[in-house]
């Protein structure tokens, strides 16, 4: 149960309930401080309402919809009937039970939830207010602060959630357009893109770079596209949007090439997903004697404390990359250092997914990154045509890469773009954090069939040892 009143002091506050924020509140309960929880619109944050999870669940049932009707090479006809409504009754429900599961988590480890903006009036103290209503201060000892990020709004594409939508109204949509326009084909856009694409919506894709998922290897970005492009997906590289009209019954949307070759393209709505900034515009970070970098995150040190002693931040505030578990991760060190112990936070295995099709997970280094380390590494690869079990899944597009350091064989990073990635990666974080050799993972058995042995396979390839595929 959420509070009425709330507390005048406590040992720690945490703004913002995300899961930087949840994580951080449990941990430093466990802890045995008294902490108080300040969440301004829904516990679990982006993730857990209008990120991660309802992304999630419609890629995996516009997975079985896509699936359903695709499967003629394995003797399978199907009739589809797809009840959007009830897919989005779904997705809310499971969204619900891990939002509530969330409350009940803080209210059992003794946390205090209290629904309100919270607002620094000092180094030590926080005010509250809830609908326009002044709750009053809380004076604390430590605070975390957890506020989160929001999609980025172009000047020209204000979110109407009607005409113009952000990823948040993509995921709350209740009827499925019959043309959607998205802008930006990073990790967001893709997913969403792939997610209407197999719902049998028209899905056009403007992009101002040259390649979908800008900042990935060149090598994977085209293992999606090609999907993406089988799936129906048009798109469009090198336009920058300029603007955008109503048509009466949809948008009609205007680009701009570098060599200022103008295109226009209508759809039902447009989805503009070009990136996302941190969300401080209600901390009053100056009484706290907190200034934000020149992209509006907040500075922190390897302790995620900022330059407030007292004061720490975590997850999309800080910086990237803007990833759930990074926050969480993130609020554990928050707490544990609170907490007096030497904790740090470390970036060198962080996996990050984005959940195409077919997925990617990187984590660690690639190749170009460990050379310019001065590393000499060495790579190894598994193509998923190789593995029995993508033969068996008729999911054989993508490969697992692994770089290791070239003379001690410790593992530095992988790339994975083949089915199940996001899990496959697992074991790749596991070796990086734990200095495991290609030797050891490729002298481990593993299950068969599965796509594990892909993570085996690239291992003794780098060795030059590899049994189903040539060794190069
Ligand atoms: C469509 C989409 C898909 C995504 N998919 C993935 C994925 O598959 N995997 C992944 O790892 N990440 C994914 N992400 C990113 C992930 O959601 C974020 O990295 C994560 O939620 C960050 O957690 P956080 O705790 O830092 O902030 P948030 O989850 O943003 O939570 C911050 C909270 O702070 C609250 N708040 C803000 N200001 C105040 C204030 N002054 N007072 C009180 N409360 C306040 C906000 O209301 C919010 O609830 C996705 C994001 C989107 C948009």
């Amino acid at each position: 149960m959420v509070g009425e009143s709330i507390p005048v002091e406590t040992d720690i506050v945490v703004i913002g309930a995300g899961p930087g924020g949840y994580v951080a509140a449990i941990r430093a309960a466990q802890s045995g401080f008294d902490v108080a929880l300040v969440e301004k619109d829904a516990y679990g944050g982006t993730c857990l309402n209008v990120g991660c999870i309802p992304s999630k669940a419609l890629i995996a049932a516009a997975d079985i919809t896509h699936d359903a009707t695709h499967a003629e090479h394995m003797g399978i006809q199907a009739e589809l009937d797809v009840d959007f409504s009830r897919m989005v009754g779904w997705k809310n429900n499971v969204v619900k039970q891990l939002t509530g599961g969330v409350e009940k988590l803080c209210t059992a480890n003794g946390v205090t939830l209290i629904d309100g903006t919270a607002t620094f009036t000092s180094e030590t103290a926080v005010q509250i207010m809830r609908n326009g209503t002044n709750l009053g201060s809380i004076a604390f000892t430590h605070a975390v602060i957890a506020t989160g990020s929001r999609p980025v709004e172009l000047p020209e594409f204000p979110f109407d959630g009607e005409h113009v939508l952000s990823s948040t109204h993509a995921l709350g949509l209740e009827s499925l357009p019959e043309r959607l326009l998205v802008v930006g084909a990073g990790y967001i856009g893709m997913e969403l893109s792939t997610v209407f694409a197999k719902l049998g919506v028209d899905v056009t894709v403007v992009e101002m770079l040259d390649q979908v998922l800008p900042g990935y290897e060149r090598d994977i970005a085209r293992v999606v596209r090609k999907r993406a492009e089988s799936l129906g997906i048009n798109f469009h590289f090198g336009e920058g949007a300029q603007g955008w009209e109503s048509t009466g019954r949809g948008v009609r949307v205007f680009t701009e090439s570098d060599d200022g070759d103008q295109s226009e393209y209508e759809a039902d709505r447009v989805v503009v997903a070009v990136g996302r900034e941190p969300v401080t515009d209600t901390l009053n970070l100056g009484a706290a004697g907190i200034e934000t970098d020149d992209r509006g995150f907040i500075p922190t040190d390897k302790q995620t404390r900022t330059v407030a002693e007292r004061i720490f931040a975590v997850g999309d505030v800080v910086g990237e990359p803007l990833l759930a578990h990074k926050a969480s991760k993130e609020g554990e060190i928050a707490a544990d250092v609170i907490a007096g112990e030497a904790a740090t936070f470390d970036s060198r295995a962080i996996p990050a997914a984005v959940f195409t099709d077919p997925e990617i997970c990187t984590v660690g280094m690639t190749e170009d990154e460990a050379e310019n380390a001065g590393l000499d590494p060495v790579v190894g690869r598994m193509p998923m045509r190789a593995s029995g079990r993508a033969l068996t899944l008729g999911e054989t597009d993508g490969f697992v890469r692994i770089v290791a350091n070239g003379s001690s064989g410790t593992v530095l990073g992988a790339q994975l773009v083949c089915p199940d990635a996001s899990e496959l990666a697992a074991e790749l974080a596991l070796a990086i954090e734990t200095e495991a050799t290609l030797e050891d993972i490729a002298t481990t058995v593993h299950t068969h069939p599965t796509l594990t042995e892909a993570v085996m396979e690239a291992a003794a390839n780098a060795r030059g040892e590899a049994v189903h595929t040539l060794n190069s």
